[in-house]
């Protein structure tokens, strides 16, 4: 039996059940691949049933306005993902309303690049292009036993022949899935489960004996540490939220704690009047959080503060205040929950009502 046909012999047996599996609807395919981008199947699973509940055609989500798109999207990271779907909804409602086929034409929405094209086009459209995303290439550069880091333009093309090779011109979209399923759940990084692998008869890894020294990446960039102070600011049992700019080049257009960065000259009030405008003052320390962000490390001291008359923000920032409760349905990163928790554990009467857990001395 040829290695494309005992692929997709073992991905019919194996595939694990997701909710955009279920058909080969093209929007709804496009709208997984870009939540799938950077994240884990369990992690999308939730928001991609919401998400696909509240807007299940690509006209509904072109009429939506983006704070509800953001709102869906928020704890799922990589905001800009979401604000190029909206974007390219529109696109595609302006030019007709019609999902475009091939991967040259979905190319040109916004936030496709050519392994989404790709995806998309072999899965809804049955088009014959193959994908590599990290699962693929980890999976056939063990299959090839591929010296040299695979992101190089000469070592991805031979990555892509490989995966055309392995594609069953009937069934593209279903020999891509295999290929990214398998390395998912049995090429795995650290340990790859080879006795129940398809591909093993001609694997060039495994007749090494270490097919886990493939690929060969280079070292990852270390995150860079940050230290900041955000500020938990209470009136009427609300906090003070400020709104990212549109033009933000992280979390653009999110909804944040106030905050500055740690040991700045003149001290954490003066940087936040410098920052938003007003006359702040710390009160008390609450406690710290941690939190990852694109090649960043943040360490969070969280403090109590006031911020005269409390509407003193600076003209041109955005600001708000929340309850709990309405800060759950605002486009907001993960790192506003942790600062609520954070606040409840220290006795914050708003961030109490969000379940308290403590942070950090
Ligand atoms: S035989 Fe092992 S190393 Fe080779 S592709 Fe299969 S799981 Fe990966």
């Amino acid at each position: 039996m040829k290695d494309s046909d005992e692929l997709l012999r073992w991905y019919d047996g194996a595939k694990r059940e997701m909710p955009w599996r279920s058909g080969r609807d093209p929007y709804t395919i496009w709208v997984s691949e870009i939540m799938l981008q950077q994240t884990r199947v369990e992690t999308v699973r939730p928001y991609f049933n919401r998400f696909i509940e509240r807007f299940p055609t690509v006209d509904s989500l072109a009429a939506a306005a983006q704070d509800e798109v953001l709102a869906l999207w928020s704890g799922l990271g990589y905001y800009r993902r979401a604000r190029q779907l909206h974007a390219a909804a529109r696109q595609i409602v302006a030019d007709g309303g019609r999902m475009p086929s091939s991967e040259e034409e979905l190319q040109k929405l916004p936030g496709v690049g050519p392994y989404t094209a790709a995806a998309v086009a072999s899965i809804a459209f049955g088009v014959v292009a193959p994908v590599l995303d990290g699962n693929v290439e980890r999976v056939l550069s063990r299959v090839l036993a591929l010296e040299g880091d695979p992101r190089r333009a000469a070592t991805r093309r031979r990555l892509l022949e490989a995966a055309g090779r392995l594609l069953d011109p009937a069934r593209p979209g279903d020999s891509n899935q295999a290929l990214m399923e398998l390395g998912a759940t049995v090429c795995t990084p650290k340990s790859p489960e080879c006795g129940e692998c398809p591909l093993a008869a001609g694997c060039a890894g495994l007749a090494t004996g270490s097919p886990e020294h493939y690929p060969q990446l280079p070292e990852r960039r270390k995150p860079r540490r940050q230290h900041r102070v955000a500020v938990v600011v209470e009136r009427d049992a609300r906090v003070l939220l400020i709104r990212r700019p549109d033009d933000s080049e992280l979390l653009a257009g999110t909804w944040e704690f106030p905050w500055a960065p740690a040991g700045k000259d003149g001290g954490i009030e003066q940087s936040l009047a410098e920052r938003f405008g007003g006359n702040w003052q710390i009160d008390r320390r609450l406690g710290r959080v941690r939190h990852a962000i694109t090649h960043r490390a943040l360490e969070v001291e969280v403090v109590r503060g006031s911020v005269a008359g409390g509407e003193a923000i600076a003209q041109g920032i955005e600001s708000g205040w929340f309850t709990a409760e309405e800060i759950e349905r605002l486009a907001s990163s993960s790192l506003v929950g942790k600062i609520l928790r954070c606040a409840g554990a220290a006795g914050t009467s708003t961030a109490a009502d969000s379940g308290s857990r403590p942070c950090g001395p």
